[in-house]
Formats: structure tokens, C-alpha cells, sequence
């Protein structure tokens, strides 16, 4: 699976792509709303993105939308800071196939994967 991590804390970033490790055949990260857009666009086979919401430049939402111009396929998690509450708020995630809330249970987050990407499976790197 070829993984783009948006997420302007680097430590955050790096503990992600350390638990997606075994999961991954590739992972890419963008540091800004912009660079995630631009990373996207050269790398159109990407196969999962998860979007920090807030991100400097252009926010996440923004990124999406941006994003779902041009790729409809990727699926995108959306990590958000909040727990997501009223209507408002879910209609700001259209775009995304789901959300999970910061801080990122890992465990939570590979259940997401397992249910949008389930033809990637853990421990099976030989066929990716
Ligand atoms: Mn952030």
C-alpha cells in the first residue's frame, strides 16, 4: 500500500509511519495543505491518505476538496484535533471516507484501514 501521511508534526508523522510500517510499500509525507495537493497530484497510484485537518498554508478540508478534483478513488482519513460533534462539522468532512481524532489510537486507525483497504493485509509485504 503506498501511504501519504499529511501532518505538519513531524513526530506525529514519524509515529504513524512507524505503525504503518508493515503495511506499506511506500509512505510519503506532506507537510503543508499544499504539498499534500501537490504530492497527490505526482502520485496518482497513491492508495490511502491521511489528512491532518489542521495544516499550514491550506487546512485539510480545503486540501480534500482540492484533492477530490482530481482523484475520487484515494481513500482519505481525516485526523482531526476534535471529536467531531454537530452536523456542521460532518458536512466539512464530505471527501473523506472517514476521520479518526487526535491523538491517533493506532489500533483504531488499522481497523479504518482494514475496513476502506481490505485487500491490504498486515504481515503480507512479499505481495505489495
Ligand atoms: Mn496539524
Amino acid at each position: 500500500m503506498k501511504i501519504l501521511i499529511a501532518e505538519d508534526d513531524e513526530i506525529s508523522a514519524r509515529l504513524i509511519a512507524l505503525s504503518l510500517r508493515t503495511l506499506s510499500k511506500e509512505i510519503l509525507e506532506a507537510r503543508t495543505g499544499t504539498e499534500a495537493i501537490e504530492i497527490s497530484r505526482h502520485n496518482p497510484d497513491i492508495d490511502l491518505i491521511l489528512m491532518d485537518i489542521q495544516l499550514p498554508e491550506l487546512n485539510g478540508y480545503e486540501a480534500i476538496e482540492q484533492i477530490r478534483q482530481f482523484n475520487k478513488d484515494v481513500v482519505i482519513i481525516a485526523q482531526t484535533a476534535f471529536a467531531f460533534a454537530g452536523d456542521d462539522e460532518k458536512a466539512m468532512i464530505k471527501g473523506c471516507n472517514d476521520y479518526i481524532s487526535k491523538p491517533i489510537n493506532m489500533t483504531l486507525l488499522k481497523g479504518l484501514i482494514a475496513k476502506h483497504l481490505y485487500q491490504f493485509q498486515e504481515n503480507k509485504q512479499d505481495d505489495l
